[in-house]
């Protein structure tokens, strides 16, 4: 079996909105093979800069684009795919979002390999501990503590018993900062969980100061307290503060998350599987649970990486939560057949083959903004 295609699709839905939600658009990497097989992946990243590292031509043996690299290979050897993806783009790559781009690839051999093993992908990583996961709603935060409250009252009505809000307006001054939070745990209740991620707004002394602030309304982590490269910053706040800390979405594989590791900067690791790859997380996974740290997932974009993440979370041995966007977006309904969404507060982990999730390419129709590496004659067959 060999992989023919590499093919790279940019969706966009209607005009996106100033905010902090990665789920208004998306990059799709499909890979196809010589048996007809086609496995699909996706970066939370910036789309088209994603698609020109695969699109880019072989420049010299350290700077090659990704697609290049892949042609011909079999598509089961994801391990060396990976290393030969990240030693063909050394000289510009090795971070961030050639990273992704590699993630998104990565994702869709697993699917491929899972599809041709007719096995789902958590069986191939090692095992499911978990076959459904508590799941937190994931939404952005309120103007101030009242809206917040209503915010937080919508969620529980509608089955979670766990609820995280971010990024803007916290960060504003301490008064709204403790409005914002009181207003999460009025709305929620006493005995939901209550997350706050703050979206990377503070040095670590006034992080500090939140974090007593904010114990008083029992938050169950503190998430991107501090700007994400900030280790030493993170190591020295996790040593003194009364709640835990979490971060770790922005970090793009193995190499960005081992100067976290190492220091043991974090009590909570939020993984992205379209920033890292499986092959990449079950490195993280196995380095976090010997230091035993907690893992969690990261997820804002569309039921691909949802469907990713929870075969990839589900084999964690401490997997306690999961990471629910709940925003009202037709990529995060629509995008595939199967809706995959916490019922009564619960996520199921996906047991079909590979990812356990089919594209509705009636969708990829109609979102479709540029696409790239289908060959000339699948182009004319598919119109
Ligand atoms: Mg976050």
């Amino acid at each position: 079996m060999k992989i023919t295609q590499v093919i790279c699709q940019v969706l966009r839905v209607g005009d996106t909105v100033a905010k902090t939600a990665s789920c208004q658009d998306a990059v799709i990497v499909r890979v196809r093979t010589d048996d007809g097989l086609e496995g699909v992946g996706e970066a939370d990243s910036m789309p088209e800069v994603v698609k020109a590292v695969i699109d880019s031509p072989f420049s010299n043996n350290v700077a090659c684009g990704l697609r290049k690299l892949l042609i011909g290979e079999n598509p089961l050897e994801t391990e060396r795919l990976w290393w030969k993806m990240h030693q063909g783009s050394v000289y510009y790559g090795r971070t961030s979002v050639v990273i992704t781009a590699m993630a998104a690839i990565d994702m869709a051999l697993w699917d491929l390999k899972g599809k041709y093993l007719q096995q789902p992908i958590h069986r191939l990583l090692g095992g499911k501990h978990h076959a459904r996961i508590k799941a937190y709603a994931s939404i952005l935060f309120g103007r101030d503590g009242a809206q917040t409250a209503e915010i937080g009252r919508r969620w529980i009505d509608a089955g979670y018993r766990a609820v995280k809000f971010g990024w803007e307006p916290m960060g504003r001054d301490e008064r709204l900062d403790i409005d914002l939070v009181r207003g999460a745990r009025r709305g929620l209740g006493p005995d939901a969980d209550l997350l706050i991620d703050a979206g990377c707004v503070w040095d670590a002394r006034t992080a500090l100061q939140r974090a007593h602030a904010f114990a008083e309304s029992r938050i169950g982590w503190l998430e991107e307290p501090l700007r994400q490269a900030d280790v030493d910053g993170y190591a020295w706040l996790r040593d003194r503060s009364p709640v835990p800390i979490a971060a770790g979405e922005g970090e793009c594989g193995r190499e960005s998350f081992r100067p976290l590791i190492d220091r043991k900067a974090l009590d909570i690791y939020q993984v992205d599987i379209s920033r890292c790859g499986f092959t990449d997380a079950a490195y993280i996974r196995a380095r976090v649970e010997e230091s035993a740290a907690r893992l969690v997932n990261h997820c804002y974009t569309s039921p691909l990486t949802v469907a990713a993440s929870l075969h990839w979370l589900s084999t964690c041995r401490d997997a306690f939560i999961f990471e629910d966007c709940v925003e009202d977006v037709p990529l995060r309904h629509e995008l595939t057949h199967e809706k995959i969404q916490a019922v009564d507060g619960w996520m199921t982990v996906p047991d079909g083959p590979g990812l356990g999730v089919t594209i509705d390419e009636g969708f990829v129709k109609k979102y479709l903004v540029a696409e790239s590496g289908r060959d000339a004659a699948s182009a004319r067959a598919a119109g």
